[in-house]
């Protein structure tokens, strides 16, 4: 079967999983606990570790916290800053496509008093600056805003509105799960980011385990926020519970190899979505449209509409074949808040799949489409 779903997970790269396997075995110690080797060598290797994931960042290594994955790390981040400094109900801007895990979250503050601005997004699911400059003028606590996104691809402009909130001390967030691995980013050049989430399997590294970019101060501002999980104090007293090691070394060699190959991989993304518009062009003409916008997105999302034919249907009937999706696996049971926000129409929305390309994906795969 081919697999192109690769927004919802991706494969394992097996040198990630050769990583992991002596911290399944042999390599069992407790990295807080002292002194004996056991211990020892799981320290060593889960500072490793830190040290690929921040490079892949472009951070220091006290600004990675490990979580769960990305949806903690989203949790953990708006409700750790509405807690702290939510004296009476924080005031949060965010955008109308996040992810279920930033949007739940809101939700949920909204139920503590929190006020919640959600931005509207244009024809591709972007956020306009001048509404980012209006809903700042109100003071919020902090802005949470997709790097790219999980359903169309289309990026934000991130660095302007880091400026922006640089400028006037505003804490940002972004939720970069689909950017990471695919895209150069260097957090050294965008002080006014302070949060970013990423999971580990969505850049060919095990499920169960992401990080929590916490900039440790910008001008002599020191983050603070209260934890989402209480105990032992693991990660920088962010975030408590025993360190999921064998994780932990699989996201880091996953980063490792995502900062080598960065250039090589983004590169062949490219190429292949290239090839795959251009065989699904010329195929399917006018019965097919496509969602995402050309430029200025990530490598390899792809949002195309199968005019009169139902995305349900279609995903069966392919099944056997290739994994697609009709959007994010993270709400599939209902139609796509993404969609709907750029202005699709519910027919729209039922007839549109995702297909999103891994760099390890070949011309022979993308070639399936000819024989539809
Ligand atoms: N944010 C985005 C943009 C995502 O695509 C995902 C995964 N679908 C998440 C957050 C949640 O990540 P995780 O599976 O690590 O909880």
């Amino acid at each position: 079967m081919i697999y192109m779903d690769n927004s919802a997970t991706t494969a394992i790269h097996p040198e990630v999983l050769d990583a992991m396997l002596p911290y399944l075995q042999e390599e069992y110690g407790n990295p807080t606990s002292k002194y004996y080797l056991l211990a020892e060598n799981a320290k060593k290797a889960v500072e490793e570790a830190r040290q690929h994931v921040a490079t892949l960042l472009g951070c220091d290594v006290d600004e990675i916290i490990f979580t769960s994955g990305a949806t903690e790390s989203n949790n953990m981040i708006l409700k750790g800053v509405s807690n702290y400094y939510g004296i009476n109900g924080s005031s949060i801007v965010t955008s109308q496509v996040e992810h279920p895990s930033v949007l739940d979250t809101c939700a949920y503050l909204e139920t503590k008093q929190s006020k919640i601005n959600y931005l509207t997004v244009d024809n591709f699911g972007r956020v306009n600056l001048d509404d980012i400059k209006k809903a700042l003028t109100n003071d919020p606590i902090l802005l949470s805003i997709i790097w790219g996104n999980n359903e169309i691809g289309s990026l934000n402009p991130i660095s302007k509105i880091a400026e922006l909130c640089h400028m006037q001390d505003t804490f940002m967030h972004t939720d970069a799960t689909q950017v990471v691995g695919k895209m150069k980013i260097n957090l050294k050049d965008h002080p006014g980011i302070r949060f970013l989430s990423l999971s580990g399997h969505k850049l060919h590294g095990p499920k169960g385990i992401g990080v929590a970019f916490i900039r440790k101060k910008t001008k002599d501002i020191y983050t603070q926020i209260t934890p989402l999980l209480h105990g032992g104090g693991q990660e920088n007293n962010y975030r408590s519970g025993t360190l999921p090691v064998h994780n932990i070394i699989g996201l880091g060699k996953a980063a490792e190899l995502a900062a080598l190959n960065l250039n090589r991989n983004g590169h062949r993304l490219k190429e292949l979505e290239l090839t795959l518009t251009g065989i699904l062009s010329d195929k399917f003409g006018e019965k097919i449209k496509f969602n995402h916008d050309t430029s200025n997105k990530i490598p390899g999302i792809l949002s195309v509409q199968f005019i009169g034919l139902n995305n349900e249907l279609l995903l069966k009937k392919l099944a056997p074949y290739i994994a697609v999706s009709s959007g994010s696996a993270c709400s599939s049971s209902k139609p796509s808040h993404v969609l709907s926000s750029m202005g699709l129409t519910l027919n729209e929305i039922r007839q549109t799949i995702r297909i999103s390309l891994a760099s390890t994906n070949t011309n022979e795969d993308v070639s399936f489409f000819e024989n539809l």
